[in-house]
């Protein structure tokens, strides 16, 4: 089978640049050890074997099908898929003890789910969403409706999804007008169309539970009118038995990539036979389903990221074996053909590729660390952990999506011809990866998110945990002889954003706000440059000190000195983007604001 991912670099992640060993020092991860949790990565990685990576490329080329009469037909490997992971706890590992889980620690489920979004992404989907579905049940439903839906989602018979958009509400939510009239107690009638719903219906599941935002008449207008409802299709009545609750998925999108991912439109109440189950206070919907989709944007940076490493991984066996022409400089045509990876370009391609996935993934576990110490620890340090958490949220989001497509593009190149041909993946991880930039959040909307939230928040105290905690790794690489360059180098892009956020604060405190949030994509892109080349360093940082061993073997040595490499090229062909990014910031030019669209024509 051809690899996917990497599992000594799963390994260095967990145990070396992010060490897992910190979170036992808590109560609530207190029950666990390394080599428990690496068993379990292990069994994720068997099953990810068996049972995903050989459906990725079938998945692709039988799409789900609406069958025009509410159904979506999938694939047949879904059911046992779903029916496997749930058994082994990969829906619901890291809930709670009382609710039915096994309080792991997010970084290792989100590593178990890296590799089966590295070995097939459609089909983690549905795991994630269910997840996703039941932790906003746990923290913000009552127990009635946590006995009612938790227990089914993890056991991979219903699946659990996020019902939000609509067809005039994407991006802006606060435009959202399905309707939710008061019945008795916390039950509603519902209203209303959702659109693109991930796994809002398909075979593999018996009924689906839909957290769902919609609005309760005579709510105000605007994000303080949402409220959140729980919108099962098939609703339990009074004997404990399911009868049709009027939700009817009205279509199947057919889409360019994650085809074996159903994304749904659903209607409810068009026989007005539609209850729905307020969770938590009327008009905190959206405040609850942030805790959902922040977990989620943070889910499809890993996701992102994982597709990216498998189509590095593809690429390089392919660079291992294709000869193509000569080395420069080599005149003499009776000369055997030498590798492609032997190839300058081809290198460069792979280092790209490599410095992204690699970074982006150490970046998703280092916002998964944040989260269970988050969720471990109290107080202060607590809040200092969620502030960290929350500033990096649409970096790793973003970083990962755009650059991750930008790195598949690169494994497609490096193939040559046959990289744009269905006999090999990467094109398949070219097209799913195209999706992450957009759900969950697009990337405009993550720039509006950072600059205009993210990096104000507290007065600037997320902003400047970040700048902290970075300084602290420049500090420490700056005291190791072979990091030297890069620490100072990194060092010299951090000043750039004090310098790039004076003149951007210029503009918002003349109240143009337009204008300051104009370029905030840009903004998000030189902060992600900055915040990959930290990963890149905290990985330099293990590298040296593990090379500086002598009794480490061969092939330990070569996988630290990879990551050495990697800085340097990261260092030398990547970091250099944030000048020009500060440059074009720093720029006061206004050319994004016009008025008169006739000059696109
Ligand atoms: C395959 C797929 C699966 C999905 N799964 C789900 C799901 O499970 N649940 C769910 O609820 N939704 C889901 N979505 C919906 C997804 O979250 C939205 O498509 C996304 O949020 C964008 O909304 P939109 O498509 O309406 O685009 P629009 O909001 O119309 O955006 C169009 C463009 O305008 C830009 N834009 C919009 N507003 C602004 C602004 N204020 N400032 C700057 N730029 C702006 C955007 O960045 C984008 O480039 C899914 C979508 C797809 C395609």
């Amino acid at each position: 089978m051809a690899r996917y991912t990497n599992m000594d670099f799963l390994k260095f992640l967990l145990f070396e640049v992010h060490p897992i060993k910190d979170l036992f020092q808590y109560e609530r991860f207190a029950h666990l050890d390394e080599e428990q949790t690496w068993m379990m990565i292990e069994s994720a990685k068997l099953l990810a074997d068996q049972e995903m990576a050989p459906y990725f490329k079938d998945m692709d080329e039988n799409p789900v099908k609406y069958d025009g009469n509410g159904n979506v037909l999938t694939h047949p490997c879904l059911k046992r898929i779903i029916t496997e992971s749930a058994s082994q706890g990969w829906i619901g590992a890291s809930a709670n003890f009382e609710h039915g889980g096994m309080q792991l620690p997010e970084m290792i489920f989100s590593t178990a789910h890296h590799i089966f979004q590295a070995a097939n992404n459609g089909v983690e989907g549905y795991l994630g969403l269910s997840a996703g579905a039941a932790g906003l049940i746990t923290s913000f439903g009552n127990i009635e409706q946590i006995g009612t839906y938790v227990p089914k989602i993890f056991s991979g018979e219903w699946q659990g999804t996020m019902a939000l958009t609509e067809p005039q509400a994407g991006s802006s939510l606060s435009d959202i007008t399905t309707s939710a009239k008061p019945l008795e107690g916390d039950l509603y009638s519902i209203k209303g169309q959702k659109i693109f719903i991930s796994g809002g219906q398909h075979e593999a599941c018996s009924n689906f539970v839909h957290l769902t935002l919609a609005r309760i008449e005579g709510a105000p207008l605007g994000v303080k009118g949402i409220s959140l409802f729980i919108i099962p299709k098939f609703r339990v009545n009074k004997n404990g038995d399911l009868e049709y609750n009027d939700v009817y998925c009205a279509g199947d999108f057919q889409k360019m990539g994650q085809k074996g991912y159903a994304t749904t439109h659903l209607s409810f109440g068009d026989n007005n036979d539609c209850r729905g189950y307020l969770v938590g206070e009327p008009h905190k919907g959206l405040t609850y389903m942030f805790q959902m989709m922040n977990g989620a944007r943070i889910s499809v940076g890993m996701c992102a990221a994982s597709v990216a490493m498998a189509a590095y991984q593809a690429s390089l066996q392919y660079c291992l074996e294709r000869p193509q022409g000569r080395i420069a400089g080599e005149k003499d045509p009776s000369k055997e053909p030498t590798l492609i990876i032997n190839h300058a370009d081809v290198q460069r391609m792979l280092f790209t590729q490599k410095a992204i996935a690699e970074g982006a993934l150490s970046l998703g576990i280092e916002c998964n660390k944040l989260y269970d110490l988050t969720h471990a620890s109290s107080g202060d340090e607590k809040h200092q952990y969620w502030l960290l958490m929350e500033i990096l949220t649409p970096i790793v989001k973003t970083y990962s999506s755009e650059h991750g497509s930008r790195s598949a593009a690169l494994a497609i190149q490096t193939l040559g011809g046959y990289g744009f041909t269905t006999d090999f993946p990467v094109q398949q991880h070219y097209r799913d990866l195209k999706i992450m930039s957009l759900y969950e959040g697009t990337t405009g909307i993550q720039a509006i998110d950072l600059l205009g939230r993210k990096v104000t928040m507290e007065k600037g105290n997320a902003l400047h945990i970040l700048a902290k905690t970075i300084q602290s790794t420049i500090q420490e690489a700056s005291e190791i002889e072979s990091l030297k360059i890069a620490a100072d180098q990194l060092a010299i892009e951090m000043k750039r954003i004090e310098q790039v956020l004076a003149k951007l604060y210029s503009y918002a405190s003349a109240g143009q706000t337009e204008k300051y949030l104009s370029d905030a994509t840009i903004f998000l892109e030189m902060m992600s440059f900055i915040v990959i080349g930290w990963q890149w360093l905290k990985m330099g940082i293990l590298a040296a000190k593990k090379l500086a061993n002598t009794s480490i073997s061969q092939k330990e040595i070569d996988f630290y000195q990879g990551k050495l490499q990697t800085l340097a090229f990261y260092c030398k062909y990547e970091l250099p983007h944030v000048e020009a990014f500060a440059t074009t910031l720093l720029n006061e030019e206004d050319l994004t604001n016009m008025k008169n669209y006739a000059i696109f024509d």
